[in-house]
């Protein structure tokens, strides 16, 4: 069953998606080699708490962190570990956090410091995925328009795109109906309707779509081993139009700044 929210829900789900967009933020101002995924983590953990919110992840199924990061062939679900970052990484970081009953769920790949044209363009084209999955969320539409437009999106640029991991829908429960998975037919699907709040994310692949678990039961890794890529935003249909809650407007003025 798919659970609509009201504006007010919605406004709190906002407050939600925005904490964890701050929390992205914090990340994004520690970010850079030689720093571990266990102190951004415990960065993550510290700010969320401290909004009086909760991290999402940390005990849900078992997780034992507040960020999944996943570097370089790393897909999702990647523990935070001790090894510093370098140079030329890549790491997709997601962050969940329940606000007043309500969840939000927002990922953002970064760059650690130089990283190669070719997986550059990786990040870029999985950006554009997202925003271009997101104009399809419009009242009378269906979940299908999403994936059709990131799939078609990421195949014009030889990439592959995750079969088995889906965007979802949000709110009280972090992972709710219905799934939006980033590949589709047209017009197939749920109806996308007044009320609904999902959580769209591609999972591109420089590679083949395939993917593996590593045996710590959490790590998906593309089964190439070549990098893979992973935006989120949380998604509310307002007046039958997409309305982004969370932002990357923290994480971007973070980096602006690292680099001035
Ligand atoms: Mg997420
Ligand atoms: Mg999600």
């Amino acid at each position: 069953m798919i659970v609509y929210k009201t504006r007010e829900e919605i406004e709190i789900m906002r407050a939600a998606a925005q904490v964890v967009s701050r929390a992205l933020g914090v990340v994004a101002e520690a970010i850079g080699p030689g720093v571990t995924p266990l102190e951004l983590d415990r960065l993550a953990e510290t700010y969320i708490r401290d909004q009086g919110a909760e991290p999402a992840f940390k005990g849900l199924y078992g997780f034992p962190n507040t960020l999944c990061m996943s570097r370089n062939e790393q897909v999702v679900h990647g523990i935070p570990d001790n090894k510093p970052l370098r140079e030329g990484d890549i790491i997709s970081v997601d962050c969940g956090a329940k606000l007043h009953g309500f969840y939000g769920d927002h990922a953002y790949t970064f760059a650690i410091g130089e990283i190669a044209p070719a997986t550059r363009r990786l990040l870029d084209v999985t950006l554009e995925c997202l925003y271009l999955g997101i104009e399809q969320a419009v009242a009378g539409n269906r979940i299908g328009d999403i994936g059709f437009a990131v799939q078609q999106h990421a195949q014009k640029n030889g990439y592959g795109v995750v079969r088995d991991l889906v965007g979802h829908g949000l709110g009280r429960k972090l992972h709710e109906k219905p799934e939006v998975p980033n590949f589709g037919k047209r017009g197939s699907g749920p109806l996308i309707q007044e009320g609904l709040v999902i959580a769209i994310e591609p999972m591109i692949n420089m590679g083949v779509k395939d993917i593996k678990q590593l045996s710590d039961g959490w790590t998906i890794i593309t089964a190439d081993r070549k990098p893979s890529a992973h935006f989120e935003h949380d998604v509310a249909i307002i007046d039958g139009k997409p309305e982004i809650l969370s932002t990357f407007k923290y994480v971007e003025e973070a980096l602006a700044k690292q680099t001035a």
